[in-house]
């Protein structure tokens, strides 16, 4: 069976070495002194060759969607920014076309320009072939509903390619609000892949579609991780609670702007009770396949999608199809 991954992260430490230490810190990046240096996997992101290629045949992995860990473009004002996002992407190209069956791309764009950022996913897109477009959060404590963003929302839908959108670290007044003053390392996971990524890809999502961002940009596709960011759970809830004003101010209700528009992968998530939620609020058809290599095991990816309860026509879709499609992989 042919499958798709795409929530697969790599990173170039030539090119991440260009971002000065004090902007990382300030975005929340564990320091050299992180107590489990190892969960970063400098390593493993930094290899696009035989051993990742080999670990991928092992759980039968046919293609990883290849998308920038950060620190990145994203954290660079200026022209600098611009620079490195495109050193990523040109590399990014490069891997790719050492194994064009076998990895493919999504766009890093310097989301501190707007305007060239869109102009950047054009390019990754025409000229380099990638898929669609990976984001990190919030930029500078701005999500994508922000109208500077318009310019970008809108090339992504004029491409008709989604825009990934990935957990990043939570600015820092959040962090200090609601995770901050834990025992040991504690705040740290709590704000990341505990909690805090999860909700804060969420309010993502809720913010582009209470914003009237999707509305406003109908051929706009995102993609969340994580079996939906808890959004299969929410969704009903947030559905009734917003149903009298979504009246008033929006084209659709929460619920269906999300279900028109939104994708969502199995990355980082192996167990039934978060897949039977997700099965039952999106469907077979906009659940695919992830991973979140080489943060989370390929061999326990693969192990999970094949233990799924759904027809073969199903896993299928799931394991490649509704990402074949969405991100034209196929052609
Ligand atoms: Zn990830």
């Amino acid at each position: 069976m042919r499958i798709v991954a795409l929530e697969e992260h790599f990173t170039v430490p030539r090119i991440a070495a260009g971002i000065a230490p004090e902007v990382v810190a300030r975005r929340g990046f564990p320091g050299p002194d992180f107590p489990w240096a190892q969960t970063l996997k400098r390593s493993e992101l930094a290899e696009l060759g035989a051993a990742r290629l080999a670990d991928m045949d092992q759980s039968g992995i046919s293609v990883q969607v290849l998308s920038v860990a950060g620190p990145g473009a994203d954290l660079v004002p200026g022209q600098a920014g611009i620079d490195l996002a495109r050193a990523y992407n040109d590399a990014l190209a490069e891997a790719c076309a050492r194994h064009p069956t076998r990895f493919r791309g999504f766009a890093h764009l310097p989301l501190l320009a707007p305007e060239a950022a869109a102009a950047e996913l054009e390019r990754a897109v025409r000229d380099l072939g990638f898929h669609g477009v990976l984001v990190n959060g919030a930029t500078d404590g701005r999500f994508l509903d922000h109208p500077m963003y318009a310019p970008v929302l809108a090339q992504a839908a004029a491409l008709e390619l989604p825009i990934y959108l990935h957990p990043g670290i939570p600015t820092p007044a959040v962090r200090a609000a609601y995770f901050d003053d834990l025992p040991g390392n504690f705040g740290f996971t709590l704000a990341l892949s505990a909690w805090g990524w999860h909700a804060d890809t969420a309010i993502h999502v809720l913010r582009l579609a209470l914003g009237g961002a999707l509305d406003r940009h109908p051929g706009l596709r995102l993609v969340i991780g994580h079996m939906g960011e808890a959004l299969p759970f929410m969704l009903d809830r947030i559905d009734e609670t917003t149903a009298a004003e979504a009246k008033l101010r929006l084209r659709r209700s929460v619920r269906q702007t999300i279900l028109d528009q939104v994708w969502i992968t199995t990355s980082g998530f192996f167990t039934l009770t978060p897949f039977m939620a997700a099965l039952m609020a999106f469907g077979a058809d906009r659940i695919m396949f992830s991973v979140d290599y080489p943060f989370a095991s390929n061999a326990r990816a693969r192990a999970f999608l094949d233990a799924l309860p759904v027809s073969p026509a199903d896993r299928a879709k799931i394991a490649h199809g509704n990402a074949d499609r969405l991100l034209r992989l196929a052609g």
